[in-house]
């Protein structure tokens, strides 16, 4: 079974990669206190990409305010980008959602959302990265080339 990271990196490079708050979440399962996070009140359409290695997980369009303060997802945009394992830290029996592409800690699930699925998925901001959908593109720009590209920072010697 192909259910190992693809994306994998040591902690080293984790922490080279990542802030450090970022870094508290992701690597270390933390959670950025409520209504701090930077995607809370976000209510632009777009995609939310995992924040370690890219991957989409949720559609704005499955978005909704939960009144949690962290940002909160009715499921994910694909099932497959996630991976949910039981939690039982801290006393308490939750669901852990994690990134299934580099294995990164992203937030939990629970039973009490709305809409068909039921589900509340919450995540921290912390855990994400945003692309709004439909942004204009630069005046004067060429059609043909989405933006930079920062596959290639060349800011990790080996
Ligand atoms: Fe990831």
């Amino acid at each position: 079974m192909a259910d190992e990271p693809r994306v994998e990196r040591t902690e080293e490079e984790w922490r080279e990669h990542l802030t450090p708050a970022q870094y508290d979440v992701l690597r270390r399962a933390g959670t950025e206190p409520a209504f701090a996070g930077e995607y809370v009140y976000n209510k632009e359409s777009g995609e939310y990409r995992c924040a370690a290695c890219a991957t989409m997980l949720f559609s704005a369009d499955t978005k909704f305010d939960s009144g949690t303060g962290w940002p909160s997802f009715t499921e994910p945009a694909v099932a497959q980008a996630v991976e949910l394992r039981p939690d039982r830290s801290y006393g308490m029996d939750r669901t852990e959602v994690l990134c299934r592409v580099c294995g990164s800690h992203l937030g939990h699930v629970f039973d009490d959302g709305p809409g068909p699925t039921g589900q509340r998925y919450c995540i921290n901001s912390l855990a994400l990265s945003f692309d709004a959908a439909g942004e204009p593109a630069p005046a004067g720009s060429s059609s043909s080339t989405p933006g930079p590209d920062e596959a290639d920072a060349g800011e990790h010697p080996q």
